[in-house]
Parts: structure tokens; C-alpha cells; sequence
């Protein structure tokens, strides 16, 4: 029987593909990533990337022992005779925070912005737009904790967003405090449910145990239903004066610079080392239950991953392929392939060498192709036209005696002769006339 890709799993597939759709073209994703890499970069974030398996007990502290993604959905690497301790990561934050902490990075001028691309990896039940091996794009900034840093950050994210010409998306703005903050509002939360355990779901009564804020988050549209009934109040009421005075502060960065957001007291970020500002960017076509992507500040992480000075940080996570899928609910269409400035066929086969040795010289100015056998004039540009050629050279003995290539324009018409000297620099008029390709 052939064998299938895992579960959860997409190939990325290049142009011209049966069925290709945006969330699985290889190309769609590069643009994505290039997009956000302009973005980011221009606001002075580096690349940085770590590994895809980290040490377990970072995944647990990073993420939190009481989450869905600790208990129930880590994938575990084992090798042989390896103690089976590494898990693929799940989500990008608590291994660049590791290796900032590891590498000495403290010593780079502060605030340090970084940004990753890359898989990520949890065992979830598979449905549209949530997948087992999935990719984000990540910005976090470490070492301050101004509340114009927080703002910058959401004011990115819709940045990308625009650059990539998505209309239908919202943020969604919340705070969820200093940590006695959240205790006062976890007291509340045990006051509120305890007596209603018996109509709790099983996970959300092991919740209110370990965590009752993550009760608000609770999937269970029964559980839902209790905090409605119950008229539960938001995290938003129990913030202290200090979270108060920054949340607030955030808002008038974003309203000045015109960034819409709704607040959203609903949002919540169950670990400790979460702090304050939380926010997430929906979108109508994937659906309300699945953000496009989401951030939080995380004064409290670097502490919990061993750092004995706290670094205060914050970052946000797209998902890419929920980020294609709102592209194509908003109608977007496939980037068109981008075929070769030139390409070369010989029309015998003492020639094909000779096409070859063309087409590998003018690849230093860019894209060139060539044809594998000697072909028939006819059968060439069929040829170059389906690989979306934009010049066309063939080539017989007079040409190879003459040392001169007889190139056609394919969009206009046009046919020049150019001595294989002067090749180099008429491609590169060619590029100047469209500068769009191979851009
Ligand atoms: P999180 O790290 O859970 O805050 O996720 C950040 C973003 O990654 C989400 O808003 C989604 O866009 C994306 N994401 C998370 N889990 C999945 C998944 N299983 N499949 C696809 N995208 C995901």
C-alpha cells in the first residue's frame, strides 16, 4: 500500500500542481514569510532561529504543566538509547527566550527585537485551519517592559497584516494583570464555581484546582453557558493600579497611531508568567474560535526558564496557514509562477551543450532554463511557454558559429540579435524593463 503523510501534516507544493490552494502552496508560504520579514526587519527585528526539539522540562516550563498542550499534546523525540527527554516544539517563545538566556544576548542593545519563522508541532485533533505540524511567525522583544514596547508590537502585527492586503481582521484587546492581581481574580473565580462544581465539565473542575481563570477558556459550550447564567466578571475589573495605568497607556499608543482594536475581557492567559497586556487578530473566514494569531506579555517566563534576573519580554505568533486561509476566504488568488527571464533550447543535438553552457552563464544575472534535448522550434516555445519564459533563444550551427544568440521576446514580439558577449548586459536591460520579476 503507498504510504500517506502523517496525520495533521500538509505538503507545500510548488506552482502549477492539481489543486493547489493558497494554504498549500510552498510559494504562498515564502511570500507569507518574506512579507512579515519586511515588516519586521524594517522596525529593527532580527532573525533569530533555534532548534525544532527542545529539552522537555523547557516545553513544560515554557508552557505551563496544567495546559492542554503539556498533558495532551507533545510529541516526544526519541533516538536510540536516548533517555527520550526532547519534545518538538510547540510554539516558538520558550526556546528563544532559552537560547537569548544561553547565548548572552542581555548584552545586545535593549530592547532586543527578534523574529522566527518556522514548524511547530502538537499532537491536536485535525480540522480545518489546526494541524499536528503547522508554522508561525514569531516577534518577541526582550528587556523592557514599557507599555510603548506592547504597543509597537500589536501596531506590527496589523502592519503585517496590511502588507498583505487582508481586509477582514480585528484584534482583540485585553489585560490580564500582575500576578496578585490575577490571585484576587482566581479567589473570585473559587468563590464563583465552587458551588457549581456538579455542572462544571471534567476538565474545567480539574481547572478551577489548578488554574480557574483557565475555566474561561474552556471549549465546553456547557461551561459557557454556566459563566452566562452566572453573569462571571472579567479579568478587566480586578486589575491593579499598575496594570491598569499600562493597559491604559497601550490603548492611547494604539489610538494615536490609528490601530483599531476591541477590547475583549474574555481573553486570558492562564500561566504565572504571563503579565498584562494579552491580545489576539480574528477573522471571519477561519472561523471565531480560531485566532490568526495572538500575543501576551511574559515578564515572568525568563525567571521560570532559570534566569536569575528577571527579563521582562513580550511577542505575538501568526499562524501562517490560518493567515492563507483568510487570504482565500478574502477571494486572493495564487501568486502567478515566476518563470525564467530566459530560456534556451538547441535545435540539434550537437547543439545541446552548447545551450546548456548559454543558459548556466546568463544565470548569473538570473533566471535561466535550458532544454534537455534538441528540439523543434514549435515544441521549444510551447515549451517556454508553459514554464512562463520571458525571452526565448534557439539555437542552431549558424548561431554557435556566429557566437550571436537570436532571442525572442515573448511578451512583445520582438526578436534581437545579441552577440553572446554582450548577453550579460542586455538581460540586465531586460530586468530594468521589469523590475517586478525576479525582484
Ligand atoms: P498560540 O501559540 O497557541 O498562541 O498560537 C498562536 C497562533 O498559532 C494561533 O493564533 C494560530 O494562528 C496558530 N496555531 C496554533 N495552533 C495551531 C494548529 N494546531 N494548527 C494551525 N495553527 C495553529
Amino acid at each position: 500500500m503507498a504510504i500517506k503523510r502523517p496525520k495533521g501534516t500538509e505538503d507545500h507544493l510548488p506552482a502549477g500542481s492539481p489543486k493547489l490552494t493558497l494554504d498549500v502552496s510552498a510559494q504562498a508560504h515564502a511570500w507569507l514569510v518574506q512579507t512579515a520579514r519586511g515588516v519586521l526587519e524594517r522596525a529593527g527585528a532580527q532573525r533569530m532561529d533555534t532548534p525544532l526539539f527542545e529539552e522537555a522540562e523547557l516545553v513544560k516550563r515554557g508552557v505551563g504543566g496544567s495546559t492542554d498542550i503539556v498533558r495532551k499534546e507533545m510529541f516526544t523525540v526519541y533516538y536510540f538509547g536516548d533517555h527520550g527527554g526532547y519534545i518538538l516544539r510547540p510554539e516558538g517563545t520558550a526556546g528563544l527566550v532559552r537560547a537569548y538566556l544561553q547565548n548572552g544576548l542581555k548584552q545586545l542593545p535593549t530592547p532586543l527585537k527578534l523574529w522566527t519563522h518556522g514548524p511547530m508541532f502538537r499532537a491536536e485533533r485535525q480540522q480545518r485551519g489546526r494541524l499536528r505540524q503547522f508554522h508561525q511567525v514569531d516577534y518577541e522583544v526582550l528587556g523592557s517592559a514599557d507599555a510603548l514596547v506592547d504597543a509597537e508590537a500589536i501596531a506590527l502585527m496589523v502592519q503585517v497584516v496590511q502588507a498583505l492586503g487582508l481586509q477582514g481582521v480585528r484584534v482583540k484587546l485585553g489585560s490580564i494583570g500582575d500576578p496578585e492581581d490575577r490571585e484576587a481574580y482566581n479567589e473570585y473565580l473559587r468563590g464563583v464555581f465552587t458551588p457549581h462544581l456538579d455542572a462544571l465539565s471534567e476538565d474545567s473542575r480539574d481547572r478551577l484546582n489548578r488554574n480557574p481563570m483557565r475555566i474561561l477558556d474552556s471549549k465546553s459550550e456547557d461551561d459557557q453557558a454556566l459563566m452566562a447564567r452566572l453573569g462571571v466578571r472579567p479579568m478587566l475589573d480586578f486589575l491593579g493600579q499598575e496594570a491598569r495605568t499600562h493597559f491604559e497607556a497601550v490603548q492611547r499608543y494604539l489610538d494615536t497611531w490609528d490601530v483599531a482594536y476591541d477590547l475583549d475581557p474574555s481573553i486570558v492567559r492562564g500561566l504565572d508568567y504571563y503579565r498584562r497586556t494579552a491580545w489576539e487578530l480574528h477573522h471571519e473566514g477561519v472561523g471565531a474560535k480560531s485566532a490568526l494569531g495572538g500575543g501576551g506579555r511574559y515578564d515572568g517566563l525568563a525567571q521560570e526558564l532559570g534566569s536569575k534576573e528577571p527579563v521582562p519580554g513580550i511577542g505575538w505568533a501568526f499562524g501562517v496557514e490560518r493567515l492563507l486561509l483568510a487570504l482565500e476566504a478574502e477571494g486572493r488568488a495564487l501568486p502567478a509562477p515566476e518563470g525564467p527571464l530566459l530560456y534556451v533550447a538547441a535545435l540539434d543535438e550537437q547543439n545541446v551543450g552548447y545551450a546548456a553552457t548559454v543558459a548556466l552563464g546568463a544565470r548569473r544575472v538570473g533566471r535561466a532554463e535550458f532544454a534537455y534535448r534538441a528540439l523543434k522550434p514549435g515544441t521549444a516555445f510551447r515549451d517556454a511557454e508553459r514554464r512562463g519564459a520571458h525571452l526565448v533563444a534557439l539555437i542552431g550551427s549558424q548561431e554557435v558559429e556566429g557566437d550571436t544568440l537570436s532571442i525572442k521576446n515573448l511578451v512583445t514580439g520582438t526578436q534581437t540579435s545579441v552577440h553572446t558577449r554582450d548577453l550579460h548586459t542586455f538581460l540586465q536591460g531586460q530586468l530594468t524593463q521589469n523590475p517586478q520579476e525576479h525582484a
